[in-house]
């Protein structure tokens, strides 16, 4: 049996599933917030719920919102900023009494669509999820890569490639950096680029629904997304050439994505003809999850 976690900013979603991907049982609790202690208390407690009611012991897998620092061991790059600087992979360890298993949520989201997803038996596979941020992650082979500093795929700090006038010197990021890809293409950046274009304040989903409704400028404002989306994933083809991209989060779910932007990323493409797959992700919100418990094979 294996289980997953996945421990995020407000939840903490705990899976057990079996060898097939048949899921057996799944739990949701309360993150705690601002207490690294009581996050330990809680992932050990919902580990030994599911193996009470499973009655097996199980792998352990955690996605978590950050990685481990492969220089010291402690977390870093997380948004959930108590746990930074802690040695979390240690302590659950320790706390569980077996080896466990620890990756960045995006990472785990790229492995869960690469195992029994929309990308299943894709030898590589770049998962993207778009919601508040972009986060993203690269499975190769079935396994996750994660990189000599542990933030492989995380093309969200790239500068958008190839600016336009209007795009320079583009807006600030919260890393410190002015025109990252997710000031562009998370979902708040897509609200307020329409809002700039003479727009409300209606938000990303609204937007789309709008756009699907023919209001033209919403149209105009998701064909700027997506010219943005064909270039930020353009260099992501050139330098890993994946089979398939699977996006992920809330903006996954705009239909026209995956007709226009393989349209419009071509001439970003090292390449006479481009067969990569833009594709919608197929467990949605429960592949970070269940990427956590495929972290053991
Ligand atoms: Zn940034």
């Amino acid at each position: 049996m294996r289980i997953g976690i996945d421990l995020g900013g407000t939840k903490i979603e705990g899976i057990a599933i079996a060898d097939e991907g048949v899921e057996r049982l799944r739990r949701r609790i309360p993150a705690p917030r601002h207490n690294y202690q009581a996050t330990l208390s809680a992932i050990t407690g919902l580990v030994a719920d599911i193996e009470r009611e499973i009655r097996a012991r199980g792998s352990v897998g955690v996605g978590i919102p950050g990685a481990i620092s492969p220089a010291t061991g402690l977390v870093k790059n997380a948004n959930s900023t108590w746990l930074i600087g802690q040695p979390l992979a240690d302590d659950l360890q320790r706390l569980l009494g077996r080896p466990v298993r620890l990756a960045n949520d995006a990472n785990c989201f790229a492995l869960s669509e690469a195992t029994d997803g929309a990308a299943a038996g894709a030898p590589s596979v770049f998962g993207v999820i778009i919601g508040t941020g972009t986060g993203g992650g690269l499975v190769v082979n079935g396994r996750v890569v994660t990189g000599a500093n542990a933030i492989a795929g995380e093309w969200g700090h790239n500068p958008l490639p190839a600016r336009r006038d209007d795009e320079r010197p583009g807006p600030k990021c919260y890393c410190g950096r002015r025109g990252c890809v997710e000031t562009f293409l998370s979902g708040p950046a897509l609200a307020r680029d329409f809002a700039q274009h003479g727009g409300d304040t209606a938000t990303a989903e609204e937007i789309a629904r709008r756009a699907a409704a023919g209001d033209p400028l919403s149209c105009e404002t998701l064909a700027r997304y997506e010219d943005r989306m064909a270039r930020a994933l353009g260099t992501i083809i050139n330098v890993i050439d994946p089979d398939v991209i699977v996006l992920g989060g809330g903006l996954s779910n705009i239909d026209r994505l995956y007709e226009n932007v393989p349209k419009l990323w071509a001439p970003y493409v090292f390449s006479d003809c481009v067969i990569t797959r833009l594709v919608r992700a197929k467990h949605g919100d429960s592949s970070g999850v269940r990427g956590a418990a495929w972290l053991w094979e």
